[in-house]
């Protein structure tokens, strides 16, 4: 199958999950996530017509940027080394990764003068041990904190969810996180919005569209593995 008649699959899906859900979004982006693929395919995606790409590594996201930079809104997406702000930060932006104050430190540091970074905190919900991201109880004191760094801009949070056969057993995770966005939305920080959820991927989009994503990452589903 090519990728626009995937892309048209996730979409009629997406669709059709907001419209049987009344916590679904209006309007979901789709974030097709190339961490798998080459340059080529990359291209053919934003030929498809998708504007947002997600990637999870610096270094292999670099030839991407500089060859496909302008016709894409970049996302990073995965654990990013404090050291490597320097490098990407002026290609990406969104970052959906910030999960510690040194790290909310060094962007603001290397951000252009007087711009700011859409950021989205990782939340670990489901305590996994393997996954980063801060616990939910300690989120909004985060957040609180990121208002000494004026480049970044709180626009929501983001979450992975364990992966499992059975998607169903995830649904709470999404769940609390809608739970948690709506709390912190309701307190109306000037340097965090919140109204945005990253979450769900391939196996479970349908999902967390259903509890409120508003960007879905999604990857093999859409873009193969090479
Ligand atoms: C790889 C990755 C995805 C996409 O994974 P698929 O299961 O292939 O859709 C989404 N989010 C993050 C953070 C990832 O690292």
């Amino acid at each position: 199958m090519s990728i626009l008649n995937r892309l048209n699959e996730i979409r009629a899906t997406i669709d059709a999950a907001c419209e049987r859900s009344e916590s679904g979004a209006k309007n979901v982006n789709i974030i097709a996530v190339t961490k798998y693929v080459s340059v080529e395919k990359t291209k053919e995606v934003l030929d498809a017509g998708v504007l947002h790409i997600g990637e999870n590594r610096v270094e292999d996201s670099m030839e991407k940027v500089h060859t496909l930079g302008e016709r894409g809104i970049w996302h990073f997406i995965g654990n990013l080394q404090s050291k490597k702000v320097k490098q990407m930060i002026d290609k990406f932006e969104f970052i959906h990764s910030l999960d510690r104050l040194s790290l909310a430190k060094e962007i603001n540091k290397r951000v252009a003068q007087g711009a700011k970074v859409k950021c989205f905190v990782q939340v670990n919900v489901s305590g996994e041990e393997s996954k980063s991201g801060l616990n939910p109880e300690e989120t909004f004191s985060f957040i609180q904190k990121l208002a000494a760094f004026p480049a970044i801009e709180v626009i929501g949070l983001m979450t992975m969810a364990p992966f499992v056969d059975d998607v169903e057993t995830v649904r709470p995770y999404f769940r609390k996180l809608r739970e948690l966005r709506d709390e912190i939305a309701e307190k109306d920080l000037e340097h965090a919005p919140c109204r945005e959820l990253s979450m769900g991927m391939s196996n479970d989009y349908v999902v967390a569209v259903e509890e409120g994503a508003t960007f879905v990452r999604i990857g093999s589903a859409l873009v193969g593995k090479e």
